[in-house]
């Protein structure tokens, strides 16, 4: 039998696990996300972080809602993704959104062109060496990529049936550096 390319059983994992997620009724969800919520808040990094760039969920990611609201309330400077010319980039938070591709909220603030220290990424799963798998457009790869965010520290969230060791990365897969899963803080490399 011919071997599955790394990018087929990404593909394969990533609807597997998307149809898992879209199952998860709204109780799960918001029990999920508070046990999320409490360990990203517990990272001493996180503490003492200054500038985020977090996103607005849809599709049953993990909620960021109170995790932004929070983030605000610490006087963190919030920057939020939109895709502008078919790349992703930071807006600084306004509280102002629209409805951007794919049906997600997007900021209506400034674009925001200084380095940033935390990145919190969404996902449809990760394996414990912090590759990721995304929605396949490879948005965050390329954001990622970007010379001025290659020290940001780069936190995923993710529901614990989302971690998933049966993919490798591909070449251009940007690694995450901590996977928080309502189970575990997963810290890549330790
Ligand atoms: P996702 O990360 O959303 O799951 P993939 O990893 O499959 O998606 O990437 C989707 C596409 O994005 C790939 O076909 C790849 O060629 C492209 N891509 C990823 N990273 C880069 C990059 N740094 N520069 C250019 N193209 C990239
Ligand atoms: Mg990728």
């Amino acid at each position: 039998m011919k071997r599955l390319e790394s990018r087929e059983v990404k593909s394969l994992i990533r609807n597997r696990i998307k149809k898992i997620r879209e199952n998860l009724s709204l109780e799960e969800k918001n029990l999920l996300e508070k046990r999320i919520y409490e360990k990203f808040f517990n990272l001493e990094i996180v503490k003492n972080s200054k500038t985020f760039l977090s996103y607005m969920d849809f599709k049953n990611e993990v909620p960021t809602r109170k995790i932004n609201e929070t983030l605000i309330k610490l006087g963190k400077t919030l920057n939020l993704p939109k895709i502008i010319q078919g790349d992703m980039v930071a807006v600084l938070n306004n509280n102002r959104f629209e409805i951007g591709k794919y049906g997600i909220s997007e900021p209506l603030g400034e674009r925001f062109y200084k380095n940033i220290d935390v990145v919190i990424v969404p996902g449809v799963a990760f394996n414990r060496r912090g590759d990721r798998i995304g929605f396949g457009k490879g948005y965050y790869d390329r954001f990622l990529s970007e010379e001025i965010y290659k020290n940001s520290l780069k936190i995923a969230l993710a529901y614990d049936f989302q971690i998933n060791d049966e993919f490798s990365g591909e070449d251009f897969d940007i690694k995450m550096d901590i996977i928080i899963t309502d189970k575990e803080v997963i810290v890549v490399g330790e």
